[in-house]
């Protein structure tokens, strides 16, 4: 009991309860990197315990859009607090539910009618990958129980959508032997803006042809590829998987849970291709950035095919699903997102990364500068060292965080001119340093 009540006075002993007893993503509770204490975070700046500010490279892990303690979005959920937390999804319904789904589907590529809410961005990945499932296995498909990929993908950190993650830069080694074997095609190899060369498909298209009556759907991050290597791929390959899976009947499920709401310049990344997926996933930005929730849509083929056949029922019902709080501040975030100024902001940044990141390209440790949209990324050629890089952003006065070979930035989009220059210049200095 001392102990807890010791670490709400003295910050050095709220960092040692930390140490010694919470787990944070993907770290080690023997040897973990340190940890910065925060206070408080508005608009685009974090504030430190210590009264240090940092500029917000991270969009929290690219949720947070609209920046911190938003106005608009406190408002809306402390209006929605004083009428109800939460209720139970099962045979009950609210405004803010049917209002975020009038949304989602006006919002979306036409065709994806049918909303399933769910917890977070994982989770909505296992939802799609089931739908697909039981999809097949409702509409006389027994044999199709796999999914396929492309190589170089993130889908999340459950089991599913695991097995989906790059097979190399993932945790597949880690689980071997547990985790369920899916098809993976090679990385989609022609650059976005790059000259198109319809060879490009020559992989999905033999994967598909070689085990299409067994794969249910192929999932993929429409686009850009985020944490499986920040690789921003041609559109016209997103067309013609989405032509090879109708061949092949294949359902597409695009995860657009890092590229929707406007990040890669459109308001979904499927735009760039002009397709409508059978399945799209949605998270992060959704609530921008305030609390953990998700949504997966899909056409009226893939429901309807769920719902006519036994046994008639979608089998997923999470505790929290459809949450007040989080429609309601979903509610405000897309009204923001809806804005033409949100899109507008996003080109603003990408005009300013595209300036500011240039000098970095003649630099020996960097690789390739590539940058879409409110996306700025430095590829090293040799891993960072994550703590070295964290500790000289934080002298710099930014927050952003590297990952692999991946110095990069997803700054909120109402980033000033003058914050984005600042991310920007302590990328190059500390570049320079490497
Ligand atoms: N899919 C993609 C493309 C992602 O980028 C992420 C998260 N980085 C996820 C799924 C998983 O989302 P969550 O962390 O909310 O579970």
């Amino acid at each position: 009991m001392n102990a807890i009540s010791d670490t709400k006075k003295d910050p050095k002993k709220m960092l040692e309860f930390d140490k010694a007893h919470i787990w944070h993503p993907y770290t080690s509770m023997a040897d973990p990197l340190p940890v910065y204490p925060v206070k408080g975070a508005r608009g685009a700046t974090i504030e430190l315990c210590d009264g240090t500010l940092l500029t917000d490279g991270m969009s929290s892990w690219w949720c947070a859009v609209h920046g911190y303690g938003h106005p608009v979005l406190d408002g809306a959920l402390t209006g929605q607090l004083s009428r109800m937390a939460h209720v139970m999804f099962g045979g009950l319904t609210h405004r803010p539910a049917v209002e975020l789904a009038e949304k989602l589907v006006g919002m979306t590529p036409a065709g994806l009618d049918k909303v399933f809410y769910c917890d977070s961005g994982s989770v909505a990945v296992e939802v799609a990958a089931k739908m697909a499932i039981q999809y097949m296995q409702s509409t006389g498909n027994k044999n199709r129980t796999k999914l396929a990929t492309v190589r170089g993908g993130y889908h999340g950190d459950t089991w599913h959508a695991m097995s989906v993650c790059d097979p190399e830069v993932g945790m597949h080694a880690l689980y071997r032997g547990a985790l369920p074997l899916q098809y993976f095609a090679a990385r989609p190899a022609v650059p976005f803006g790059g000259r198109w060369d319809a060879a490009a498909l020559g992989p999905v298209e033999e994967l598909l042809e070689a085990h299409g009556d067994r794969i249910a759907a192929l999932i993929l991050e429409p686009v850009v590829q985020g944490a499986g290597g920040m690789w921003f791929y041609h559109p016209e390959y997103l067309a013609g998987v989405r032509r090879l899976c109708d061949r092949h009947g294949i359902l597409l499920i695009a995860d657009e849970i890092a590229t929707g709401f406007g990040r890669t310049g459109k308001m979904f990344a499927c735009e760039w291709a002009g397709i409508t997926p059978d399945v799209m996933c949605l998270g992060k930005a959704i609530t921008g950035g305030y609390m953990s929730f998700a949504a997966v849509m899909a056409t009226d083929r893939v429901a309807m095919g769920i719902s006519e056949n036994p046994p008639h029922v979608f089998m997923h019902g999470p505790t929290f699903m459809g949450n007040p709080l989080a429609c309601a501040v979903a509610n405000a975030s897309l009204d923001m997102i809806a804005d033409p100024a949100a899109l507008q902001n996003v080109s603003r940044i990408e005009a300013g990364l595209k300036e500011l990141l240039a000098p970095a390209a003649s630099l020996a440790v960097v690789k390739d500068v590539r940058i879409l949209g409110a996306i700025g990324v430095l590829e090293l050629h040799k891993p960072v060292d994550m703590a070295f890089i964290q500790r000289r952003c934080v002298e710099e006065g930014v927050w952003i965080r590297p990952f692999g070979r991946l110095f990069y930035v997803m700054p909120p989009y109402i980033i000033s001119d003058g914050e984005l220059e600042k991310l920007c210049r302590a990328m190059l200095r500390i570049t320079s340093e490497i």
